[in-house]
C-alpha cells in the first residue's frame, strides 16, 4: 500500500518547505499495533483533553520504513505546563528547549510543544541566539505548520495525527524517504549554525537508514565541522553514544571521518589513526565487533568503546613521557590521566565510565604478564571480561602479545567455576545498583545546547 502511494508521490512535483501533504489512514502503512502502548496513552489523553496530539519525527519515519522505532516522541499544542498537569507521571525538563517527559518505568515518552517562528518571540526567555547563530533558547510556541519547518530533516518532519490517523508530511519528507535522501529543511548553513549537532545527526541517519546525504546538505559540513567546539561537551558525549552504540558504528565512523567530524569529537585519536595504521585497524575492528554484538542482541558498554578510541593516545603519550626520561609505569599513569582529562573538554565522559576505562587499560599489562599468584584475582575482577575482550581486540588488530589471548581463553575454560562465581556476584551487584535511582543520568533533550 505504501509502495503504491510512494510511486504516485514520486511523480509529483517538488514540495516547498512549508507545504504539507496529508496521507489518509488508508494510504499509509502505519498501524496502531506498532506504536507503543504508552505513546498511545499519551496521545489519547491529550486528544481527550481537547489538544492536538501527534506522533512525530523518527517514530513516524521508522514506521513508514517498516523499522522498529527506538523511541516515540509526541508533539502537541498543549504547553509544557499543561502537559505536566495532565500526567501525574511526568516531569518538566530542559531550560533551553523546554519539554515534558512522561515516565512509565523505564519507558519515557517525550512530549514537545509545537514550536513557532522566532520573529514571534517575546524576549530572551523564549528565544536566544549566540553571535555565531547558535540557538541558545527555543521556546517560542506555534502551530504545526510552523513547527514542521523548525525540525531538522525533511524525513523527520512527519506527524501521525491521532485524531484521524492520517500522516502529515512537510517539506517533501515522504518523497525523501522514498528517494532515501537526507535533506535539511531550509538553508543548510543557517541550520547547522543554529545547532551544529545536526551535522552529526545527518551522518547518523545516513548510516542507520543507509540513506544518502543530499548534495546541498552535505556540502557545508567539512567547512562548518569546527562549530562543534561550541557545543557543550556533555551533549556531545550523549551524541557519541547514539552514534556508536546502535549497531551501525562502522559505517558511522567512516562517514564521520569523511566529513571531518570524528576529529571534532576525538581530536587526538583522529591524529593517531591518521599516522599509524595499526590504530585504524584497532578502531575498525572494535566497531565491527560492536555492530556484530548488537546484531546478536548482546549488550555493549560505552566504556569499552571509549577505551578503544583513546588507547592510541595513551600509547603515544606514554612514548612521549618516556622520551622525557620517565620510567614506563609512571609514564603510563601520567599518559592515562592526561588523555582522559584532555578528552573531557571535547566529550564529557561521566565518571562511571572513566573508572571502567581505567580498569580496562590497567588490566592489560596484568593480562599480558600472567603472574601466577595474581591469576585468580584477575579472573574474578568485575571488569575482567571487558579487559579480556580488549586484549583479544589488540591481537585481532595485529599486536603480538605472545599468545596471551589464547592463554586466557583456555584459563577461563579450566576455571569455569570461578568465572561462574564472578558472574553471579556481578549480577547481584547490578541488581542492587538498578534499584538505586541514578542521579547522574542525563535526560535526552533536543537543542539542549548550553547545559
Ligand atoms: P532516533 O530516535 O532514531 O535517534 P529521531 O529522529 O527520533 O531519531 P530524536 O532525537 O528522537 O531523533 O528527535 C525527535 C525529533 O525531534 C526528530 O525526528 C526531529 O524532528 C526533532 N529534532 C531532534 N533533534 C533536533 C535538532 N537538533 N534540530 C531540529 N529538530 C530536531
Ligand atoms: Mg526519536
Amino acid at each position: 500500500m505504501f509502495k503504491r502511494l510512494i510511486s504516485k508521490l514520486k511523480k509529483s512535483p517538488a514540495v516547498s518547505d512549508g507545504q504539507v501533504q496529508i496521507i489518509s489512514r488508508n494510504d499509509h502503512n502505519i498501524s496502531r499495533d506498532n506504536i507503543s502502548e504508552n505513546a498511545l496513552k499519551v496521545l489519547y489523553r491529550l486528544k481527550k483533553s481537547g489538544f492536538e496530539a501527534y506522533l512525530v519525527g523518527g517514530g513516524v519515519r521508522d514506521l513508514l520504513l517498516d523499522l522498529n522505532p527506538k523511541d516515540f516522541d509526541v508533539a502537541t499544542n498543549a504547553s509544557p505546563e499543561q502537559v505536566n498537569k495532565l500526567f501525574r507521571n511526568s516531569r518538566l525538563i530542559g531550560r533551553r528547549f523546554r519539554l515534558v517527559h512522561v515516565v512509565y518505568g523505564r519507558d519515557v515518552i517525550e512530549v514537545a510543544t509545537l514550536r513557532g517562528h522566532h520573529d514571534n518571540a517575546q524576549g530572551k526567555q523564549q528565544s536566544k541566539t549566540s553571535d555565531s547563530g547558535m540557538l541558545l533558547r527555543d521556546n517560542v510556541y506555534g502551530t504545526i505548520d510552523e513547527d514542521a519547518v523548525r525540525r531538522d530533516f525533511t524525513i523527520n518532519a512527519l506527524y501521525y495525527d491521532i485524531k484521524d490517523f492520517s500522516v502529515r508530511s512537510y517539506a517533501g519528507g515522504i518523497q525523501d524517504i522514498k528517494r532515501r535522501n537526507i535533506r535539511l529543511i531550509g538553508d543548510p548553513e543557517t541550520r547547522y549554525r543554529e545547532d551544529p549537532v545536526r551535522m552529526l545527526r545527518a551522518v547518523r541517519f545516513a548510516a542507520k537508514l543507509d540513506f544518502k546525504i543530499a548534495a546541498k546538505t552535505a556540502e557545508p559540513i567539512n567547512e562548518l565541522a569546527h562549530l562543534m567546539s561550541d557545543v557543550p561537551a556533555a551533549r556531545l558525549f550523549d551524541e557519541v553514544l547514539k552514534l556508536f552504540m546502535a549497531g551501525y558504528a562502522q559505517r558511522t565512523f567512516e562517514l564521520l571521518e569523511q566529513y571531518g567530524l570524528f576529529g571534532q569529537l576525538f581530536p587526538h585519536s583522529q591524529q593517531c589513526i591518521e599516522e599509524n595504521d595499526f590504530y585504524r585497524r584497532l578502531v575498525m575492528q572494535a566497531l565491527a565487533n560492536s555492530d556484530e554484538r548488537v546484531a546478536q542482541g548482546k549488550t555493549l558498554t560505552p566504556a569499552f568503546l571509549v577505551s578503544v578510541f583513546l588507547w592510541p593516545c595513551v600509547l603515544e603519550s606514554q612514548k612521549t613521557f618516556e622520551k622525557q626520561g620517565m620510567p614506563p609505569a609512571a609514564a603510563y599513569h601520567q599518559a592515562t590521566s592526561q588523555v582522559l582529562s584532555n578528552q573531557q573538554t571535547h566529550t564529557a565522559i561521566p565518571r562511571r565510565f572513566t573508572d571502567v576505562v581505567r580498569n580496562i587499560w590497567d588490566m592489560q599489562r596484568r593480562l599480558e604478564r600472567r603472574v601466577k599468584k595474581h591469576l585468580e584475582s584477575i579472573l574474578t575482577h568485575p571488569k575482567f571480561r571487558a579487559a579480556y575482550d580488549f586484549l583479544l581486540l589488540r591481537e585481532q588488530a595485529g599486536e603480538q602479545l605472545a599468545g596471551a589471548g589464547k592463554w586466557w581463553t583456555q584459563y577461563q575454560r579450566d576455571n569455569a567455576h570461578l568465572v561462574q562465581q564472578a558472574k553471579q556476584q556481578y549480577q547481584d551487584r547490578e541488581r542492587i545498583r538498578e534499584r538505586k535511582p541514578r542521579s547522574d543520568r542525563r535526560p535526552r533533550r533536543r537543542n539542549d545546547s548550553t547545559n
